[in-house]
């Protein structure tokens, strides 16, 4: 058994891992950690995941729970999370990072935090979009330009930002397995007269509803279409990624790792 504490226990992705943490036979969740002056704080982690009460509550000062712990997984902010991976380093525990939108010096703090203990950041913990990551660039070194290559994301309408970083990672993998620069062949949405042009990655975004993340890459040129269409189906798509990578994170010496570890891609 693993054992874990998840901290960002009240936000929507903690819950989620909490929930998920609970049914998992190889694991065991022993603790959960929330924001200082949250009214969370001392609530019992079962009810946090939407379950029945396990008698452990959630606290603000992960230091109290971290020796009870293997792995420590963190889905917050940048700031916080920087905070928590230097208390796993100190006590010598490895950390799971989700929290996204860490800056270059966060991201330096977390490498050396992963000098003594192991660390693990991955913004986008789906297994299947993982493995996409891995499947794309063989697919686009094996077509020839005939191809043309269009990416298709769409979200629900509550989501900021466009494209998705994961529709731009996508769009990333298969430039450079291309030897492209994706600044030079990425074509964003297109209106009025925009022919395409041979070799431009075409990137757009559709926002409707509740749609959790649908990710489709095409290729396809005048004889045939390849179409690979990732869909997450809910929150658990990320949180079922982040357990299976506290497991395999828990077992390995320091080190900086990602998902293309635990996944051995
Ligand atoms: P959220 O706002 O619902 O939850 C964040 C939680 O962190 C909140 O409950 C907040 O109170 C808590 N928090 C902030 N500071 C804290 C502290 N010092 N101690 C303890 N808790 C603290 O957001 P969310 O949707 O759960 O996402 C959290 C992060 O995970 C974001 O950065 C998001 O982009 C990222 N995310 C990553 C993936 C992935 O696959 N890697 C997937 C989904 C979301």
């Amino acid at each position: 058994m693993v054992k874990v504490i998840i901290v960002g226990a009240a936000g929507r992705m903690g819950r989620q891992l909490v929930a998920d943490a609970l049914r998992d036979k190889e694991l065991d969740l022993v603790g959960g950690v929330v924001e200082p002056g949250m009214s969370e704080v001392g609530m019992d982690l079962g009810i946090l995941g939407g379950q029945q009460p396990i008698g452990i509550t959630a606290t603000d000062d992960l230091e109290s729970v971290i020796d009870k712990a293997d792995a420590i997984i963190e889905f917050t902010a940048p700031e916080a999370t920087v905070e928590h991976v230097g208390v796993a380093a100190l006590h010598k525990k490895a950390a799971v990072v989700g929290t996204t939108g860490l800056g270059s010096a966060q991201i330096a703090k977390l490498r050396e935090a992963a000098e003594v203990t192991p660390v693990l950041l991955a913004p986008n913990m789906s297994v299947g979009v993982n493995v996409l990551l891995k499947a794309l660039p063989l697919i686009a070194r094996a077509l020839d330009e005939s191809y043309d290559i269009e990416i298709v994301e769409a979200h629900h309408r509550m989501k900021k930002d466009a494209p998705s970083g994961t529709a731009l990672k996508l769009a990333e993998v298969i430039a450079q397995a291309l030897q492209k620069d994706l600044d030079e062949v990425g074509s964003y949405g297109r209106k009025g007269i925009a022919p395409r042009s041979t070799g431009e990655i075409g990137i757009h975004a559709v926002r409707a509803g509740g749609i959790v993340g649908d990710h489709t890459v095409i290729f396809a040129n005048e004889a045939e279409q390849i179409e690979v269409v990732h869909r997450a189906f809910s929150r658990q798509n990320f949180a079922l990624g982040a357990l299976r990578a506290a497991k395999f994170v828990a077992k390995q010496k320091p080190g900086f790792y990602s998902m293309a570890d635990v996944l051995n891609l």
